[in-house]
């Protein structure tokens, strides 16, 4: 059995990035460990994950102004769980987004493979999310980003597509 180990985490909690910057500042003593500020935004059309985000987009919060937000200030915006509740389905095909939830911890193995065609049809990166609620949860679904240990670098190459996400249940650890 091969071990990869997590070296990054995204933080992004619902509505707000107040999580996220307490979370920093705990995880400032580990400096082997980065932390992506983000938060995870519900707009009507479904929910939107925003990474590299300290401050949360002014409202109303529309799917236009959440990924607007993102795109003038170099952030990544993701379609979360397309095909879950709150998630935003085949709608999201209308928004210029920069990557799709293709593996989500918390979906369900046909949601997840609906997403990964939502992203081959939309020729966007596919990205993995734990949508972890609880510590245990934290690492049963990640994404390979080929990139420094760097937020901008990470960000870059999310945008680029340097990521794969391997299947559920690996085992990794932090
Ligand atoms: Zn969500």
């Amino acid at each position: 059995m091969t071990h990869s180990f997590i070296k990054v985490a995204a933080v992004t909690d619902h509505d707000t990035t107040r999580g996220c910057n307490s979370t920093r500042q705990l995880a400032s003593a580990y400096p082997e460990i980065l932390i992506i500020p983000g938060a995870e935004i519900s707009t009507p059309q479904g929910d939107v994950v925003l990474l590299g985000a300290q401050e949360m987009p002014p409202q109303p919060w529309t799917v236009e102004n959440v990924i607007d937000f993102a795109r003038e200030r170099d952030y990544v915006s993701i379609v979360a769980h397309p095909y879950r509740e709150y998630g935003m389905g085949d709608v999201a095909r209308n928004y210029k987004v920069d990557a799709i939830e293709v593996l989500n911890g918390g979906s369900s193995p046909s949601a997840n493979k609906s997403a990964r065609e939502l992203a081959r049809l939309m020729g966007l990166p596919g990205v993995g999310g734990s949508d972890a609620h609880q510590p245990a949860e934290l690492c049963n679904v990640y994404t390979d980003i080929q990139a420094s240990m760097d937020i901008d670098e990470i960000l870059k190459a999310i945008r680029k597509g340097l990521v794969s996400v391997p299947p559920m249940g690996k085992s990794i650890h932090f």
